[in-house]
């Protein structure tokens, strides 16, 4: 399953984040997937729940953001929204478009679980 060596990179970035901030654990991933990712956000949420285990992610929530496919116009210079299999202007149709977004898939946001600093000893 393609998601599941996602999710186990994801996790990795996670895993990093976690030591650089010195985190007990992970209680909340933030995940935006574009539909032209090439990953489903059901099965992604499937797979993390195998990938997370024995991390320190193991108790987290995933939450998945589906992101629409954005695209930019040359010729009317707009930003319109397109369908998946169909990357035209929503304005004037023209195919000379640029993706602006919907190919994403993005560690968004991690929240950590920081255990509090002991108060420095006075003296
Ligand atoms: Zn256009």
């Amino acid at each position: 399953m393609h998601e599941l060596s996602v999710c186990q990179g994801l996790i990795g970035q996670v895993e990093r984040l976690v030591a650089e901030h010195g985190a007990k654990r992970v209680t909340r991933i933030l995940v935006l997937v574009g539909p032209l990712s090439g990953v489903e956000a059901p099965l992604l949420e499937r797979a993390f729940t195998i990938a997370r285990m024995g991390t320190s992610a193991e108790d987290a929530e995933l939450e998945v953001h589906e992101m629409p496919v954005r695209v930019w116009c040359d010729t009317c210079q707009m930003e319109t929204e397109a369908a998946l299999n169909r990357l035209v202007c929503g304005n004037c149709g023209d195919w000379h478009v640029t993706l602006r977004s919907g190919d994403e898939l993005l560690l968004k946001s991690v929240a950590l679980d920081i255990p509090e600093q002991e108060p420095a000893a006075a003296g």
